[in-house]
């Protein structure tokens, strides 16, 4: 598997650290509002990759964090925390908003048909664990408490620009956005691991600590939470490429300063999906959610194919138009994946192995999701494989491509409306022959694809599901 390794800027050899167990850590929602499709792209980038893993042989274990607490509005450790602010907004308490978008979060990844991660650790559930690592920091002099807060030296951090490959005169952050802080810190960029000094009063979640009531950092939420999870080492940690710094740069320097060793060999980022105006964020309060996509008729599916055919690592601009093209593509795949035969033929083997060895080696070329369903579309147009093989294979790939390529849930095309006509018929002559077990087996096949059989007096019709 080759796959871009953001740590070392080439693409490498993936190899786990156990045999063909993958420990995999993607960071997950700050659930102060909904997600946008921006976030869901890369989230639908990570779950390919986790599905094609599982597609090679391996056995994938992924976690993912719930932002709860922590976050403040500048990812350099000022502004306001997002959950009140998002309490604010809506008159709720941060507990209310906090379940509310997971929630909303959970449902648009199941609309989206991202595999829900294995384990899902919120943050705030995981405090003694932060505690203890920041303890372990600060007596082994990687961290120190100034002025109410802990912060992380990054002077004693190993290679601390390796994975932003920034320069250190680069991080001037600190002492432009936060003079009051920045007084505290030894270098501009130290980050803080804790925080006793809340800019706003009434912080609701804080817990008990040994510098003093307060809550945790951002970035240590991951390190904490993969350490509980995985223990000394993780293969894989995937976000969005503004994770890389600071975020994620913040966590190796913890994590590998808390371990004594090398932590996480893979680090991949997805490019941001941004729209015709500019960048997609969440802060500025208008952005484009999956309700809104299906609101105006899409399904989420169109916005999952939309994002298939472009490489995660290439940046992507959202217009109507381009979804419009990829819904009209994606319904046209369906329909001819549809409209194969049913009849259970023999199985060509050597198709099924060529076929699939053509889109392992798509996914295994740093995850090029359009050579994958070049390889789908190559499938259906070749004339000297039978139907039931290429049915065989097509779901064999829907594992990791995820499209429902079996269900229509488009307008039916003349191909589709035909083939049910026929099934409907073979009903009719299976329940005549007193065969209702075919007639029952008929009646499911068309409901997996979305057609639901209506009997009345006056005959049989059928309607979308
Ligand atoms: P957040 O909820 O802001 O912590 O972001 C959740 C995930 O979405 C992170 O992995 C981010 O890196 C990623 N992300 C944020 N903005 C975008 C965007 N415009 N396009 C793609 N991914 C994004
Ligand atoms: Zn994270």
């Amino acid at each position: 598997m080759k796959l871009f390794n953001s740590l070392t800027r080439k693409i490498e050899d993936f190899k786990p650290y156990n045999d063909n167990k993958v420990m995999m850590y993607t960071c997950g929602p700050t659930v102060y509002h909904y997600a946008h499709i921006g976030n869901l792209r890369t989230y639908i980038f990570e779950d390919v990759l986790e599905k094609g893993l599982s597609y090679l042989g391996f056995d994938v274990v992924r976690a993912m964090n719930i932002t709860d607490v922590g976050h403040l509005t500048s990812d350099s450790d000022t502004g306001e925390d997002k959950m009140e602010k998002g309490a604010k907004r809506e008159g709720k308490s941060v507990y209310e908003i906090a379940d509310f978008y997971t929630k909303a979060f959970l449902d648009d990844m199941a609309s989206l048909n991202i595999k829900i991660p294995d384990i899902i650790e919120k943050a705030s559930d995981n405090i003694d664990i932060y505690i203890k690592m920041i303890q372990k920091l600060v007596d082994d002099g990687y961290a120190y408490f100034s002025n109410g807060n802990v912060y992380f030296d990054i002077s004693k951090a190993n290679n601390y620009y390796q994975l932003s490959g920034k320069n250190p005169d680069d991080l001037k952050i600190g002492v432009r956005d936060t003079v009051d802080l920045d007084l505290s810190k030894k270098n501009p960029a130290d980050f803080v691991l804790w925080f006793t000094l809340s800019k706003f009063e009434n912080q609701v979640m804080k817990w008990d600590s040994p510098w003093g009531v307060g809550y945790p950092g951002w970035h240590i939420e991951c390190s904490g939470i993969s350490y509980k999870i995985f223990g000394e080492h993780l293969d894989i940690h995937c976000g969005g490429v503004d994770n890389i710094f600071p975020h994620h740069t913040n966590e190796i320097a913890q994590s590998e300063a808390f371990l004594g060793h090398k932590w996480c060999n893979f680090w991949c980022h997805g490019a941001h999906l941004n729209d015709e105006s500019g960048k997609m964020s969440k802060s500025n309060g208008e952005f484009l959610t999956i309700s809104l996509l299906k609101e105006i008729g899409y399904s989420p599916l169109d916005y999952r194919f939309f994002c298939l055919n472009s490489h995660y690592r290439n940046s992507l601009i959202f217009s109507y138009e381009s979804l419009d093209i990829a819904r009209n593509a994606l319904k046209k795949l369906k329909n001819k994946v549809i409209s194969l035969s049913e009849e259970i033929t023999s199985l060509d083997d050597s198709a099924v192995k060529s076929y699939s060895a053509r889109f392992k080696e798509a996914f295994e070329n740093d995850i090029n999701t359009s050579l994958m369903l070049t390889v789908l579309y190559d499938l259906l147009k070749d004339s000297t494989i039978n139907d039931y093989t290429k049915r065989v294979i097509i779901q064999d790939f829907d594992s990791v491509l995820s499209l429902d390529l079996f269900h229509c849930d488009d307008e039916i095309d003349e191909n589709f409306h035909k083939l049910i006509l026929e099934k409907i018929q073979l009903r009719q002559s299976a329940r005549e022959n007193k065969d209702y077990d075919l007639a029952d087996q008929i009646r499911n096949e068309l409901l997996d694809k979305g057609i639901k059989l209506i009997d009345s007096k006056d005959g049989t019709t059928y309607e979308k599901v």
